[in-house]
């Protein structure tokens, strides 16, 4: 017998989940205001022809990623892989204008459009047939591109898991629709890693248990994957059969903490290098969480000393935390703190900064509000 949880799941079964994810966003951000710039490799960063090469690759444009460069890549080996590359610094009140401008474009297709990132939503349809969700991302993607010179990539699928999946596919300018009944085919040559969630860490424990494609875990026994992984295990199991089951709800999502950490070429000893390297980290570590559908409950900074000791501070979150703008103002006031009691009077030099987010937990796609990413009242870009 059925509970009303189930029936209430399988009612949401019925509508289609037509996912959109904007491709090399801030680059086509970058684009659009200068045409000059479409086709070339573009990348968006700190140019390292300003100083010292210390910071992150934030995006590339497809031409670009041909020579090798990858988001969150050092600058300086970007510009070495990359010596024709166009750099432009990156301007995030410029992102999130764009992404409020494709979230109206979304609202007229949905009347229930969940962001999950600055340049990723999903669009729940509530009733029609494959044919009809197909149409509504064939249009998406038209006005992105037409009305916001916006190129973006969609996948079409009954659960939101699938869909990301379908979009990551379908990379870049495509769509991918899955059909219900072609879901366990689709899925089962895709490596393990191609399931949000599927972190570094939780790749390398599925390999060690001989699961190396998304069709190994169909024919798993679900108890075994459980044991290792939790409930999450057990979803795995669901998604890689193609069960209509829909991920948010899931409890256990690889490892409880994520950090990330920079070492500069020279040590330094001004506070704004310092600020900028913890939001470049903070950036990264954030945007990486969001993909993998995660909420953090505590944020916390570390340095490394000239002299190689260590300080390092942890900051519990009233309420849990999501997306890296959040995650990047909590770790610039701790890094703030660090630096203006500990470097005190020693006058110490800063070597390495990390930034770590503990107390991690799948986000429940209830949680999600609508304006989660509308322009934010007092959020700091990760850069100035
Ligand atoms: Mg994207």
């Amino acid at each position: 017998m059925r509970t009303l949880d189930e029936e209430s799941k399988s009612v949401a079964r019925s509508s289609w989940i037509v996912y959109v994810d904007l491709d090399a966003f801030y680059v086509a951000c970058e684009i659009r205001e200068r045409p000059e710039l479409a086709g070339r490799p573009v990348i968006v960063g700190p140019p390292p022809t300003t100083g010292p090469s210390r910071g992150v690759v934030l995006s590339a444009s497809y031409e670009a990623r041909r020579s090798g460069v990858r988001s969150a890549q050092p600058v300086g080996l970007a510009a070495r892989l990359c010596p024709d590359a166009r750099w432009v610094p990156p301007d995030f009140p410029k992102y999130e204008r764009a992404s409020a401008e494709v979230r109206s474009v979304l609202r007229r297709h949905a009347s229930q459009v969940l962001p999950y990132s600055i340049d990723e939503a999903a669009l729940v349809l509530e009733r029609g047939d494959a044919e009809g969700a197909r149409a509504v991302a064939q249009a998406v993607q038209r006005e992105l591109k037409e009305e916001l010179q916006l190129p973006a990539s969609l996948g079409v699928a009954r659960s939101r898991v699938v869909a990301k999946i379908a979009t990551d596919r379908a990379k870049p300018g495509g769509i991918v629709v899955v059909l219900p009944e072609a879901v366990a085919s689709f899925l089962a040559p895709l490596p393990v890693r191609a399931v949000p969630g599927v972190g570094p860490k939780t790749e390398a424990l599925l390999h060690r248990h001989g699961f190396d494609r998304i069709g190994d875990l169909a024919t798993a026994r679900s108890s075994d994957l459980v044991r290792t992984l939790g409930g999450f295990g057990r979803e795995l199991v669901a998604i890689a059969r193609g069960d209509p089951i829909e991920t948010t709800e899931s409890e256990a999502l690889g490892p409880r903490s994520r950090s990330t950490d920079h070492t500069f070429a020279v040590d330094v000893d001004r506070w704004e290098e310092i600020e900028e390297t913890v939001r470049a980290l903070a950036h990264d570590l954030g945007t990486a969480l969001d993909r993998e559908d995660l909420r953090y409950g505590a944020v916390g900074v570390g340095f490394r000393w000239a002299d190689f000791s260590r300080t390092q501070r942890l900051r519990t979150l009233p309420a849990a935390g999501e997306g890296w703008a959040p995650l990047a103002e909590r770790a610039v006031r701790l890094a703030h703190e660090l630096w203006e009691t500990e470097r005190a009077g020693a006058g110490r030099a800063v070597r390495t900064v990390s930034v770590r987010a503990e107390r991690l937990s799948a986000r429940s796609q209830r949680q999600v509000s609508l304006d989660r990413f509308a322009p934010a009242s007092g959020g700091s870009p990760p850069f100035k």
